[in-house]
This record gives C-alpha cells, structure tokens and sequence, in this order.
C-alpha cells in the first residue's frame, strides 16, 4: 500500500487557484458531500438510498453523456433535493485537451442538464480528475462555479481498501468540508461499507450534510 494517500488538499494547492471553491469555512457542523461520474443506474440509486436514510443533501456531478443515458436516474437525484453539476460530457482530462475541445464538452454537459436546472442558478463545474488549465478555467469562470474539494475519499483507489478510506476521510474532514466520492461501478461496493457509517459517524455528532 502506497504510505501517502492526498487524503487532503494541501493548502498552498488551494491557495493557486483562489477562484476555485475548494471548501465552506463555517463553524457550523456541515459536511458538504460531492459524487462524481453519475449518474448510473449501478450506483446512483444506492447512494441516494444512503442519504435518504440519514436526511442528508449532497451534490452530483454528472457527466453529460450519463445524463442522457439515464435520464431518470437523473431526476431521482434532483426530485430527492440534491444538486447537481457539470463534470464535462465525456470526462475530459484538461491537461491533455485543447481548450476550446474542453469548453465545448463542458458546454455540451450542461446543455443536458440545463433542463434541470432553475434559470437563476449559476452552474457549478468539477474538472474530471481535478485538472484544468488555466486557459481553460479563465474562459469557464464568468459563466460556471469551480468546485474541487479539500477531502478526497479514495474510494476510487485500489491500493486502500474501505477501512482506511472511511478512516481517512473522516480523519480529514471538518466543518464546511467538501468531500468527493463517487457514484461509479467502480466504487460502489467500497461505498456500501464506507458511506453509511461516515454518515453515521457525522451525524451522531451533530452534522447535516447540505448540497453546495
Ligand atoms: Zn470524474
């Protein structure tokens, strides 16, 4: 097992790029849950299942071609009151994508899920993989929120198993957190065992979890 995992995004990352939102300072106890990759009909459904149980809201982002997918799964996420985000159309890598390949993607994901979304709302936006070039950013901030997040899970991670996931996102998480999970097939059965008992663990001491 590799010794590091970035369980937790480093200060001096988050302090690059100040447009991004990379938590919600507060002291309120509020934990700020984020899914990438959905939605799937594998995945999405028992996550919700998850939240439903705990009465927590937490945030979706979506890649475009599974909105067009699974449109219903889609709207079981928002008819439960979560939000949702863009995370491109094709889970497009910034580093290693022309910029205006990118914002085209990222322009087609929202055309998807625009009919979801409220008129007033600003779309939030998560570059798959967290990379981004700057050009790239530059051009999506006027129009998009750039969400990352200070805990990353990883539950995406073959090298830790779901013990040491549950342990170091916990370990790594404070009031106005953003926590990226994943509602993917990939990820689903370390979820089972890692995200009812992090809502567990929260909500016995006095967290909500909210939708950004
Ligand atoms: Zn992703």
């Amino acid at each position: 097992m590799r010794k590091f995992f970035p369980h937790r995004t480093p200060g001096w990352v988050q302090n690059l790029f100040p447009g991004f939102i990379w938590n919600k300072p507060t002291d309120d106890k509020v934990v700020y849950l984020t899914f990438d990759d959905g939605p799937v009909p594998q995945a999405t459904p028992v996550v919700l299942d998850y939240l439903s149980e705990f009465n927590a809201r937490a945030t979706f982002f979506c890649v475009g071609e599974n909105v067009i997918r699974y449109p219903e799964v889609l709207k079981q996420v928002i008819t439960q009151g979560h939000s949702v985000g863009n995370h491109t159309h094709h889970h497009l890598n910034g580093w290693s994508t022309p910029v205006q390949d990118y914002l085209q993607d990222v322009e087609h994901c929202q055309q998807a899920l625009n009919p979801y979304l409220a008129a007033d709302f600003k779309p939030m936006m998560r570059p798959p993989y967290g990379r981004i070039l700057p050009k790239q950013w530059r051009n999506l901030a006027a129009d998009y929120q750039l969400v990352m997040w200070d805990v990353l899970s990883g539950d995406f991670s073959g090298r830790i198993d779901a013990t040491t996931c549950l342990k170091q996102s916990i370990r790594f998480t404070r009031p106005g957190s953003i926590v990226l999970f994943h509602d993917s097939i990939k990820t689903i059965e370390k979820l089972k065992a890692v995200l009812p008992a992090f809502l567990k663990h929260f909500s016995q001491r006095g967290f909500s979890f909210k939708q950004l």
